[in-house]
């Protein structure tokens, strides 16, 4: 008969690892970028759709409105740009 061997139960298996929450915020992946989005005041409709989609919580926001762009955490993946439907974040090239 196959697969007499006696398999685990789930009380045996050895305990997984667990990871922190929130430490992304510790490393500054900023420098990883060569383009970076740059942000317009007078074009944003602070509708949050570039908060919504960033996928490293890079938008700056106060009181409910965009106020910037966390140049030390985001990574210039270009998707805030892509998905602002008013043209309020273009991406340039990084001056190195
Ligand atoms: S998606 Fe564009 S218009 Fe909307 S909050 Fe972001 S920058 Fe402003
Ligand atoms: S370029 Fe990417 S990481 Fe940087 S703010 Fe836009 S969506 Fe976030």
């Amino acid at each position: 008969m196959k697969n007499e061997e006696k398999k685990p139960t789930a009380a045996e298996l050895p305990a997984g690892g667990i990871v922190e929450a929130g430490t992304a915020a510790q490393f500054k992946t900023g420098p990883w970028r060569s383009i970076k989005p740059v942000w317009s005041k007078e074009k944003c409709k602070a509708c949050m759709i570039c908060w919504i989609y960033c996928p490293d919580a890079s938008i700056q926001v106060a009181d409910g409105k965009v106020i910037g762009i966390d140049y030390d955490h985001c990574k210039g993946c270009g998707i805030c740009s892509k998905e602002c439907k008013f043209g309020a974040i273009t991406m340039e090239a990084e001056k190195k």
